[in-house]
């Protein structure tokens, strides 16, 4: 039985399933959730590297001085562009706010991810901020891997992908203002997809009897 984790399995999901254009063998998968994942296939190949660990790209530390991860580290791409990001910069617009103000209202309780898309779709503001801010974040760490890597295609997977309307012009931004190499990486965006692991698994065992999609 093959095992891959969640971004390696949504990596070959996207690499058979995917709508990416025809002919790439360089498709990387971005997973944001509450923490962020990295699934690369590169040459048409899985990248594992030693013990299956490649792709940790959401443990780069970028700013030493950051908060603290999950991982012990501090300010690790993560902390800055996951989905528990956006739940942190939404309650600390909602401080800012409150400190502009001199209505003394309670503190807004914390926010889920969802609860923020839906703040969103209605025009409230500190979500929007709040959103803006991942997505800068995101888009300097995506501008990282297409600096090292320059994939045909990088699929953004998570549940980002519902306000990608908003999302996806300020990562483009960001990396149009950072990327100095001139790689023509196509940025893309997908809802979660449904039992990736499942799906992962299929894809890898197509790509084990037959190779890469598109160039079988
Ligand atoms: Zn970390």
């Amino acid at each position: 039985m093959e095992l891959e984790n969640a971004a390696n399995a949504c990596a070959l999901s996207e690499f058979w399933f995917g709508k990416h254009p025809e002919g790439i063998s360089n498709l990387i998968v971005v997973t944001v959730s509450e923490g962020i994942g990295v699934g690369m296939i590169l040459n048409g190949q899985l990248l594992r590297g030693t013990s299956g660990l490649a792709g940790e790209f959401g443990h780069v530390t970028i700013n030493e001085s950051g908060p603290q991860c999950g991982c012990g580290n501090h300010g690790c791409w993560e902390v800055y562009a996951s989905n528990s990001a956006a739940v942190r910069y939404y309650s600390e617009a909602k401080a800012a706010g409150r400190n502009g103000k001199s209505s003394p209202q309670k503190p807004t309780a914390a926010k889920t991810f969802e609860n923020i898309l839906q703040l969103a779709e209605r025009g409230d503001p500190e979500a929007a901020e709040a959103l803006a801010r991942m997505a800068h974040y995101l888009g300097k760490g995506i501008t990282m891997l297409i600096a090292g890597l320059a994939p045909d295609v990088i699929v953004v997977v998570g549940d980002v992908a519902r306000v990608w309307d908003k999302v996806g012009p300020v990562v483009m931004e960001v990396i149009q203002q950072r990327c100095s190499t001139h790689a023509n990486t196509k940025i893309m965006a997908s809802g979660l997809v449904p039992q990736p692991r499942l799906r992962g698994i299929v894809a890898l065992v197509l790509q084990r009897h037959f190779g890469a999609p598109t160039t079988a």
